[in-house]
């Protein structure tokens, strides 16, 4: 009996014991769940900016199309002269590693720039494997940069060697540029759209332009950014940095996509994509190729 009791008494110790042990895991899980709440606070506080900025951004894009259709031409921002994305370009036919290829703008040497260089589809085309077995004369450097900076002429295959119009399942232009490297507004408008696709072009910005005369409505399209540094409802300047190049969305190295859109009537713009069975004359109703947009205004 005196051993039941004993047992019992221990027992209830114990089972004391537990629900001490118990209610101090319960105040650490409280403690450790606060603490994981603080980090989920904060993930979920970028959300909420994120849904925030997305919530405000339709009201905002709302009021300001209602604004604008009101609004003389005149109001929307001037279309100045479009350029490229780009200022200058890593001479990317002087880099012989992979490391080197593969550096983010910032440890990259001011001195390993060149202007952006012409767009030449006899250039481009020129066969890779040929460039790499001759001598690296300046000319084979120069040409290899240029592949490389179009390495996606406009719907071309995903192929340096490839031409334009081989793929009209990509109705863009790619540019390979190092991650980081700040991209300008190609014209002058006002950024119609952020969005944050998981796939396709990631991270983007869509800008809305009026062109020069005609007053029709084209819109500029920025992929696979790593940073967007615009709000939806701003104006921008021709040249403006609007973001940086990433590799977000179906990437596999850093660039940028940058897709010239004609107005297909809907109040908010989304990207044009092409189908398996799209065809040439479809993307050219719907697009323009970028450098003749950047050539022509
Ligand atoms: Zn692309």
């Amino acid at each position: 009996m005196t051993k039941l009791i004993q047992t019992l008494r221990s027992t209830c110790i114990s089972k004391q014991t537990l629900l001490t042990v118990f209610s101090t895991l319960v105040v650490s899980l409280g403690a450790l769940l606060s603490g994981l709440q603080v980090e989920a606070y904060f993930s979920g506080e970028i959300r909420n900016l994120e849904q925030g900025q997305r919530r405000s951004s339709l009201s905002d894009r709302r009021s300001f199309v209602m604004a604008r259709h009101s609004a003389a031409p005149d109001d929307f921002p001037s279309f100045e002269c479009a350029i490229m994305p780009f200022g200058f370009v890593p001479h990317w036919g002087n880099m012989l590693s992979a490391q080197d290829l593969q550096r983010n703008f910032c440890s990259i040497d001011p001195g390993e720039f060149v202007p952006i260089p012409t767009y030449d589809i006899a250039t481009l085309t020129r066969p890779m494997d040929e460039l790499n077995r001759v001598q690296r004369t300046d000319a084979v450097s120069n040409a290899i940069t240029a592949k490389l900076f179009y390495s996606t002429r406009f719907m071309g295959s995903y192929d340096l060697d490839s031409a334009e119009f081989s793929n009209p399942q990509h109705p863009a232009m790619d540019f390979k540029m190092p991650f980081g490297t700040p991209i300008r507004a190609v014209a002058g408008g006002i950024v119609h759209a952020l969005q944050k696709q998981q796939n396709g072009l990631g991270n983007l910005v869509i800008i809305e332009h009026r062109l020069p005369d005609t007053q029709e409505r084209v819109f500029s399209i920025y992929g696979h950014m790593d940073m967007r540094l615009v709000g939806t409802g701003e104006s921008v300047e021709a040249g403006q940095v609007i973001g940086t190049v990433g590799n977000s969305g179906r990437s596999t190295n850093p660039h940028l996509h940058l897709q010239i859109d004609k107005d297909r009537g809907h109040e908010f713009h989304t990207p044009y994509t092409a189908s398996a069975n799209t065809t040439r004359d479809d993307v050219l109703k719907w697009t323009m190729h970028p450098m003749d947009f950047i050539n022509t205004f």
